[in-house]
């Protein structure tokens, strides 16, 4: 059975009146969510997933745990409809979880929008989630650098979050864990303030999983603390895998791949709240997706030349 050791900090940060982010630390399941919408509505979207974590049936495979980030989505959606002062709320969601399930142990990773997960392995600190956000689809399609992306005014626009359409996809890992492995968890409060090379320097410096949370969390306070932090820090101490690890530690990968058409205001600033309830739904584009519509044109078409043929057969008759 995969051993976990693990410490948590959240703040407020300097600029904002509350903490809409949240956090769980009830090993196996670990998660950090960002809530966004006015009022109320973050605190109650991150909340909802929070808890539907922590109370969710055995996870055993990664589609167990796509389908709970899924149905805390339906959840999220209908209680905003419930009630009108929570119209729009929405929340990220960062879930690092042990697989419950017979053979080698496996973690799996689920992630929509812009909070993140890393890998501290041998010293390297390395990103396993992409962000659902404007910025990162810019960086995909080559027209921002990284350097750029990291302090871009709109960078704290996201392209998905729960709460926002039922069709939400999620993406997702398999992971095999390994001793020694440290995760980092952690909302955007984290990385916009502190950059990785010094989020590197405290996981490597800082031995205790608590002591080194404090440290991100304080650091990021002390640079600005312009947004909610939320860091959950989780130590691999032991695990029963067989085989040797790949290098990335990822044994499958589920890509839910969105079209930034439509994007969603992270509650960066105060300005902003209460902006997500404008919305419309976002176009999603799935991996299986293309194959599925590339058939359909196909029969399309063919129906349409026997339609043609038979047309021009009578008209010639
Ligand atoms: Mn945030």
């Amino acid at each position: 059975m995969t051993g976990f050791v693990f410490g948590a900090a959240t703040h407020t940060g300097k600029v904002r009146r509350t903490n809409q982010d949240q956090l769980l630390t009830n090993a196996p399941m670990f998660a950090v969510a960002d809530g966004m919408g006015g009022h109320r509505g973050g605190e109650i979207a991150s909340a909802m997933v929070v808890d539907a974590l922590a109370t969710a049936a055995t996870v055993a495979t990664i589609d167990d745990l796509i389908e709970e980030v899924q149905e805390a989505n339906v959840r999220i959606i209908n209680r905003g409809r419930l009630d009108r002062e929570l119209k729009g709320m929405g929340t990220t969601v960062t879930v690092l979880t042990g697989l419950q399930r017979a053979g080698p142990d496996r973690l799996g990773v689920a992630n929509v929008g812009d909070s993140r997960l890393y890998r501290l392995t041998d010293g390297t600190l390395c990103q396993h989630t992409e962000d659902h956000s404007l910025v990162e689809s810019l960086v995909r399609d080559g027209r921002l650098t990284r350097a750029e992306a990291a302090v871009h005014p709109q960078r704290n626009i996201i392209t998905c979050a729960l709460g926002i359409d039922e069709r939400v996809l999620v993406d997702a890992w398999e992971l095999v864990p390994v001793v020694g492995d440290r995760y980092l968890l952690c909302s955007d409060g984290l990385f916009n303030e502190v950059d990785e090379d010094e989020i590197c320097d405290v996981l490597n410096s800082i031995g205790s999983a608590q002591a080194a949370a404090d440290e991100l969390v304080d650091r990021a306070v002390t640079a600005g603390g312009r947004d909610n932090i939320t860091v959950v820090v989780v130590d691999i101490t032991a695990a029963d895998i067989g085989d040797k690890p790949p290098d990335d530690r990822v044994i499958a990968t589920h890509l839910a791949l969105q079209d930034p058409v439509s994007t969603v205001e992270s509650p960066d600033t105060d300005a902003l709240d209460g902006e997500a309830s404008d919305l419309q739904s976002g176009q999603y584009r799935h991996e299986s997706v293309p194959a599925i519509m590339t058939r359909r044109l196909v029969l399309l078409v063919v129906a349409a030349l026997i339609v043609l043929a038979v047309l021009l057969t009578a008209i010639a008759a």
